[in-house]
């Protein structure tokens, strides 16, 4: 039986559609069982979050939350297809335009027709991609984070399973629902809704396809003007009007050369060579995959968050949801008491809980406050009581607040406030604290706070000062030298210091800053005296 490759390229192109989106819900939906040390989340799945990352890895060579070296491998990759062909990311690839297919494809069986949005208004909403093109990118650089998670249908769709959790943490993300919602029944009645009109990624391969050699040819000459061309486009063109089909729009999906009943009339040109719809199937999926599994294979593809290696702890604030209280444990290195003390959890709940999920058993438990008051023990003592006259209590300071909610808290002046928690001057007001060392990496806002809190407290000075006297530390010593001179174990040293734990003894205490940006000896040294 000869094999129809014409059928054979159409379904092809459908299945790895669908395939993607399945795996992708597949992953998402393992990401909040099991966690993101475990699973991708939606975020690390997407190019355009390194897209909105590339400002702050270019400024700090370090990438904004949940964007890994897996996502700008996909950012290049698709990129580079699209300067090949054109938008066949968006026509073989993307599953947030495969979830848009499957719902026309039922919205055409229920309706019998494809609807379209006339011309005039079709022409003008399609330039409303390249706007949130803009803004998004623009807010993600200036915010250093995934500003645009909250409001994103592609996010909302990753966290479908979670949607009354996920509102819960962030009321705003209902916006993105809501999208979601709208793209669905909009995809039941005009094909590639969100694509044609929202997608800000899809701008940028259109923008970018521009360039590309590959583009749909018509020969008049052989066309027989049955339109059927124009009736298979899923975004609407019309092809039977050109000879070369050149415009952003086009997906590469090649149902307009396949619906052509005439052999030649209608053909996908690479660089004025004609290809098979089933080659480029084959071109555009091999090409993705194959550099996938290169990156893979030579560990170029993060895409979850480094495993804390044997051996190393790191600080209980830094902790993840998806750990759970008994995990904490071995990461921080503490007992399990102290992991329930330090971070405020109430006996009752089982040490196998994962900490995103106390407060669905104690509803005004809240992990990230938890999070920003672990270590500030002090802070909490003393913040009932009157502050000390000539100095500021900062124990209501939280990491969860932006700048200016803290700034007006205490009632500071910007300048002044940024001076005292050392903020450099780039980082927006509307910054989340802890969030701050997205923007600038190194700056530990925990640390800073700590640093604060200590002298402010006459009890803790006192026991600081009557346990261990750091004067004699000079930043000139190597951190062996100096533990050598209080006769300290290392990891002590390094917990009072608060050195992290891959800076290797031999280092002099004030080059520490060349390893681990933002830590600063002399000011540790004087909060310890
Ligand atoms: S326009 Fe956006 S949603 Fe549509 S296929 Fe392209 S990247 Fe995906
Ligand atoms: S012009 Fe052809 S290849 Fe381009 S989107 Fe329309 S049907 Fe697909």
């Amino acid at each position: 039986m000869k094999l129809n490759w014409n059928k054979a390229a159409k379904w092809s192109r459908l299945l790895i559609l669908v395939g993607l989106l399945v795996w992708v819900i597949y992953e998402s939906y393992m990401h909040q069982v099991l966690g993101g040390g475990k699973a991708p989340s939606i975020h690390a799945l997407c190019p355009y979050g390194a897209l909105e990352s590339l400002y702050t890895l270019l400024l700090t060579g370090s990438f904004i939350k949940k964007v890994y070296s897996g996502t700008v491998v996909l950012l290049v990759l698709t990129v580079a297809l699209a300067v090949l062909f054109r938008r066949s990311f968006c026509g073989l690839l993307c599953p947030f335009g495969a979830l848009q297919e499957v719902f026309a494809k039922i919205g055409q069986k229920l309706f019998k027709k494809r609807f379209i949005i006339p011309q005039k208004i079709d022409g003008i909403l399609r330039y409303f991609k390249y706007v949130v093109l803009v803004f998004t990118v623009g807010m993600a650089w200036y915010y250093g984070s995934l500003w645009m998670s909250p409001y994103d249908p592609y996010a909302a769709l990753g966290h479908i399973s979670a949607i009354s959790g996920t509102i819960a943490e962030d009321p705003l993300s209902i916006i993105g629902f809501a999208l979601l919602f709208i793209t669905i029944i909009g995809s039941f009645l005009y094909d590639r809704f969100f694509c044609k009109y929202l997608c800000p990624a899809g701008a940028v391969y259109a923008i970018i396809g521009k360039l590309s050699p590959t583009k749909i040819e018509r020969n008049d000459s052989l066309c027989v003007h049955c339109k059927k061309c124009d009736k298979s486009c899923p975004v609407n063109i019309e092809i039977e009007k050109q000879e070369r089909i050149t415009t952003a729009e086009c997906i590469n999906c090649n149902d307009c050369v396949l619906a052509c009943p005439v052999k030649g009339a209608l053909e996908v040109k690479v660089a004025r060579k004609t290809v098979h719809p089933m080659v480029m199937v084959v071109l555009v999926v091999g090409l993705f995959f194959g550099t996938i599994v290169t990156a893979q294979l030579t560990g170029n593809f993060q895409i979850l968050p480094l495993a804390v290696a044997q051996g190393e702890v790191i600080p209980i604030y830094e902790v993840k949801g998806y750990n759970t209280i008994e995990e904490a444990t071995t990461l921080t290195g503490l007992t399990l008491d102290e992991v329930y003390q330090q971070l405020a959890i109430p006996k009752s709940v089982p040490k196998d809980t994962q900490f995103k999920n106390i407060s669905v058993l104690i509803p005004e438990y809240k992990f990230d406050e938890a999070k920003a008051n672990a270590g500030g023990s002090e802070g909490e003592a003393t913040s009932g009581g009157a502050s000390t006259p000539g100095t500021l209590d900062v124990s209501g300071i939280k990491g969860s607040m932006t700048i200016q909610e803290a700034m007006d808290s205490l009632s500071m002046e910007s300048k002044d406030f940024y001076a005292l928690f050392k903020i450099p001057d780039t980082v927006p007001p509307q910054t989340i604290l802890k969030e701050i060392t997205n923007v600038s990496p190194g700056y530990d806002f925990q640390q800073v706070k700590d640093s604060l809190s200590v002298p402010s407290s006459t009890e803790t000075t006192e026991n600081t000062s009557g346990t261990v006297d750091v004067s004699g530390i000079k930043g000139s010593m190597t951190i062996q030298e100096a533990m050598g001179s209080l006769s300290m174990e290392s990891k002590d040293f390094y917990a009072l210091f608060k050195i992290p734990d891959t800076v290797p003894p031999q280092t002099v205490l004030k080059e520490i800053t060349n390893i681990s940006p933002g830590y600063d000896f002399q000011q540790i040294k004087d909060s310890l005296q």
